[in-house]
């Protein structure tokens, strides 16, 4: 069943967590592990994130560097179809621009199509960490934009193999990603919502969002993008803060805020288990506001502690 379905035929607000493919190496079972305890809230579906390969420089025995190619999670798509077959829950894999070409991601569109898979969500993706910037594949996409356009051509029959006539149309309902505090590389915010707004346009059916500590900055993002004529579902993306580590990681790496109280919090608690509690408050603090203003869906990122989002979600739903 399509995202858009689960929204649209829910009377309260529904619950969906996000996963992440488990490291290379490991078995599928320690993803189960991961998510039974949490599908006791039935949740309307899982997203499961896509990883890129990256280059390394691995030394060798003569003290000389080779550049490799690794992947250190793979299997996104297979988990999708694992967990539909197992927990018959809709499963909604991300698809990047980066690392494809146009053509790798019809078969890959294709593929997700004949595993009954009737979702996608849209990104562009980073750039690796040896590029300055993003840089597509020759013949790749390079906006997120661009992608959902592919996806939303597939949905109306319309191949790369332009000698295709009357070809299968696809019926993936497509989400795209929303920045409550601006993505990094935007000018300004102005300019993000317009890109977002033409992403909508293009077939976005709703929009997920980036963590964040701080409920106003989402609610004042729902209001700018209303007033930018964006009218599809706003998902909020939440994560609670387990360690004092993530107090600078985060920002970095996400650029997104830590509020005072939130920080200040963190800091007062002497222990690992102190900032847990202290995270896992505060996530149940931000899902209930959340829940009171009626926002469709409360989406989890479960990487890491998954018995805190437990403890989360068993006392907001
Ligand atoms: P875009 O919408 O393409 O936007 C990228 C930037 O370009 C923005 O600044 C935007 O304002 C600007 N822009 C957009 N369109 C245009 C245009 N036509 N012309 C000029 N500028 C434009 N990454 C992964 O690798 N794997 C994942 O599984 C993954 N999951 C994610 C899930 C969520 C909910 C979110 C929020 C992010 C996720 N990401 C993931 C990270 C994401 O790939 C990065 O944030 C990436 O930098 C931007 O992706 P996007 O889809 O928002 O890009």
């Amino acid at each position: 069943m399509k995202v858009i379905d689960h929204i649209n035929n829910a009377k309260d607000t529904v619950v969906s967590f996000e996963v992440l493919p488990p490291l290379k190496g490991r078995t599928i079972n320690s993803l189960y592990q991961h998510l039974d305890p949490l599908m006791e809230f039935k949740p309307s579906f899982i997203n499961v994130t896509y990883h890129r390969s990256e280059h390394i420089f691995k030394k060798k025995s003569d003290g000389t560097f080779e550049k490799v190619e690794v992947r250190k999670r793979p299997g996104t798509v297979g988990i999708c179809a694992a967990i539909m077959n197992h927990y018959k829950v809709d499963a909604v894999p991300h698809l990047i621009c980066g690392g494809f070409t146009k053509r790798e991601t019809e078969d890959a569109l294709i593929d997700l199509n004949f595993l009954g898979i009737d979702n996608v969500l849209v990104l562009r993706g980073d750039a690796t960490k040896n590029e300055a910037s993003f840089e597509p594949e020759p013949n790749g996409n390079r906006y997120a934009i661009d992608l959902l356009k592919q996806v939303d051509n597939l949905n109306n029959g319309i191949y790369q193999e332009d000698d295709i006539r009357e070809g299968f149309r696809t019926h993936f309902c497509i989400g795209t990603a929303g920045y409550p505090e601006k993505h990094f590389e935007a000018p300004n915010m102005e300019s993000d919502l317009r890109y977002l707004k033409a992403k909508v346009d293009a077939g976005a059916e709703y929009i997920l969002t980036q963590m964040f500590f701080d409920n106003a900055k989402f609610f004042e993002f729902v209001d700018k993008c209303r007033q930018a004529g964006i009218t599809v579902p706003i998902i909020p993306g939440l994560k609670p803060l387990t360690n004092k580590k993530q107090l600078t990681i985060i920002p970095r790496i996400f650029h997104v805020d830590i509020p005072s109280d939130l920080l200040n919090e963190m800091n007062r608690a002497k222990t690992d288990e102190d900032c847990e509690l202290v995270g896992q408050e505060w996530l149940i603090n931000q899902s209930r506001e959340l829940k009171k203003a009626g926002v469709p869906v409360l989406h989890y990122y479960t990487l890491g502690k998954p018995a805190i989002i437990y403890n989360a979600v068993a006392k907001v739903f």
